[in-house]
């Protein structure tokens, strides 16, 4: 399977995904592919949605160790906490960078690859990185979490470059 990341105004960015009933080869091949494609392209995480298919599955590298990474399926923030703020960007909106407010805490839960359930009780980068990447599955983008005249003026900036 050849994927490849979807780019703004691309509609698949604003598709709900689809839940993921079963965890199988197919799955754990994309989250394969997913990691890679994150790797080659200086991600912190990806989206399913973000190369074109719509199921919920997420991958977030592991911000201490930079070999390995999580995949989780159907994720879900159970639980947040605090605000923080960050400067946010996104492969599916290079070169746009925005400081984005969130909170700063969070309890994700969801299933891994073997359809094991997890729980992660995180804060700091993971969880922004997990924040973000559970919006894509819901077609929600960075850039709708800011002021909107600041979202024109970076719409407009992504624009001309096209
Ligand atoms: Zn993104």
């Amino acid at each position: 399977m050849h994927l490849e990341i979807k780019v703004y105004p691309d509609t698949m960015l604003r598709k709900k995904a689809g839940s993921v009933k079963k965890i199988g080869k197919e799955e754990r091949r994309l989250a394969c592919d997913m990691i890679e494609i994150m790797r080659s392209a200086n991600g912190l995480g990806l989206a399913a949605p973000q190369v074109g298919i719509s199921k919920r599955i997420i991958i977030a590298g592991d911000t201490e160790n930079k070999s390995s990474a999580i995949a989780l399926i159907n994720p879900v923030v159970v639980k947040k906490r605090g605000v923080s703020h960050f400067c946010e960007g996104c492969l599916s909106l290079p070169g746009l960078t925005s400081d984005v407010v969130r909170p700063d805490w969070v309890i994700v839960e969801g299933f891994n690859l073997d359809g094991e359930k997890l729980k992660i009780e995180t804060a700091g980068l993971l969880a922004r990185v997990l924040q973000h990447e559970i919006d894509h599955l819901n077609g929600v983008l960075f850039i709708d979490r800011i002021g909107l005249l600041r979202r024109k003026r970076l719409i407009r900036q992504f624009s001309s470059k096209l």
